[in-house]
């Protein structure tokens, strides 16, 4: 009913809206791949799940709802992919669609303005198509409730007109799965993630994972690594494969330019010392939050927004992209009072932990 008032507001002053649904076109939103157009990124992309690396336990389950859905000729179940940034969600979303032999439509949370651009996505969905909205977490309440009755029911529920005129309908969709990528699935309402039957956490990669991806990645780009020279790439990736998609490019940019057919160690190093990155695959960002945290604030704890402005990073940015990994390797504690550094940071950093704090820990 709330979603049926809601649809009905929107709607009623949104005729670009009704007009797209009624000539069925396609609504203009920007998506992640035309955004990025990074033809670097869609040629390294796995298309079937043989090739997916890692995630052997997700991709189990996804095996046997894929292999349901078409036994019983229904498309897949709606699926939530939540992780870091990079880890493998837009790539899974379009094996799932891949797999299911389903047209894939991308989009994104901040991408969908109004009710009506969803309506008009939803509406131009074939049977069995695969709507993949990136950044979920970001949409506007007033849109996510549009997908309610879509998800559940595959049908919309619009009002047309105002006043003692308006008329109400109900739009039926073609059943689709609806994929939503978060890196913050605490931020999705309750209502919204529990419409996903499947819900999905990416992990880190292990380093023989990142091995495998590096040594992918390095294949795909045509130059040639050794077995020494992967693992060690492998080790600086953040447990990332698009930071080592990134890696492996900048490695092969460095050695075309110095005329190597081979990528030596002495290649990577410099690269990575040129890039900032150190042998444990931080960067000079990980490093300055972390040397921030114990020069300026005493080790912690310290509130995000204080390191967000003493590092001149967006709290989003801090809290997203740098301090999952930061977290996962042991430098860095979420505590209720804020973060603080832990041994590890003060040994990587070769920074003494005075006695007293030392005492804290234990
Ligand atoms: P996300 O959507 O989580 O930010 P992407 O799916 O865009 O991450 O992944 C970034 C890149 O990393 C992809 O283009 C792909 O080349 C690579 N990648 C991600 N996951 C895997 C994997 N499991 N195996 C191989 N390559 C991967």
């Amino acid at each position: 009913m709330f979603a049926l008032r809601h649809t009905c507001s929107v709607l009623s002053f949104c005729p670009m809206a009704i007009s797209r649904i009624q000539r069925k076109e396609p609504a203009v939103v920007p998506t992640k791949t035309a955004r990025e157009s990074d033809a670097f990124e869609q040629s390294l992309r796995p298309k079937v799940i043989t090739d997916y690396v890692g995630q052997g336990e997700m991709k189990g389950h996804l095996l046997v709802h894929m292999e349901a859905a078409r036994k019983r000729k229904e498309p897949m179940g709606h699926t939530l992919l939540h992780g870091s940034p990079g880890l493998g969600k837009t790539t899974l979303a379009h094996i799932i669609g891949n797999e299911m032999g389903a047209q894939i439509r991308v989009t994104s949370g901040p991408a969908i303005e109004k009710p009506g651009d969803l309506a008009s996505l939803l509406t131009n969905l074939e049977a069995g198509d695969v709507l993949f909205i990136d950044e979920i977490h970001r949409m506007r309440p007033v849109i996510e409730e549009v997908l309610y009755s879509a998800m559940e029911d595959y049908a919309l529920d619009l009002v047309i007109g105002k006043g003692p005129t308006a008329r109400s309908m109900r739009l039926d969709l073609k059943p689709f799965t609806l994929i939503g990528a978060t890196t913050k699935v605490g931020s999705i309402s309750a209502p919204l993630r529990d419409r996903f039957p499947h819900v999905f956490k990416l992990s880190f990669y292990t380093r023989i994972e990142m091995e495998q991806i590096v040594e992918r990645t390095a294949g795909i780009l045509g130059i040639k690594l050794d077995e020494r020279v992967a693992h060690y790439i492998a080790g600086c990736c953040r447990s990332t494969p698009r930071v080592a998609n990134r890696l492996v490019r900048s490695v092969r940019d460095f050695a075309q330019v110095s005329n190597e057919s081979t990528v030596s160690m002495s290649r990577i190093q410099s690269t990575l010392e040129a890039l900032g990155i150190d042998d444990v695959g931080l960067d000079r960002t990980d490093r300055l939050i972390l040397s921030s945290i114990i020069e300026k604030f005493g080790g912690g704890p310290v509130g995000l927004s204080t390191l967000a402005a003493a590092t001149a990073e967006e709290e989003e940015a801090l809290e997203d992209v740098y301090e999952p990994y930061l977290m996962q390797q042991g430098y860095l504690q979420r505590t209720p009072k804020g973060r603080a550094a832990t041994k590890l940071a003060y040994d990587l950093l070769g920074i003494q932990m005075s006695e007293q704090l030392q005492q804290q820990l234990i």
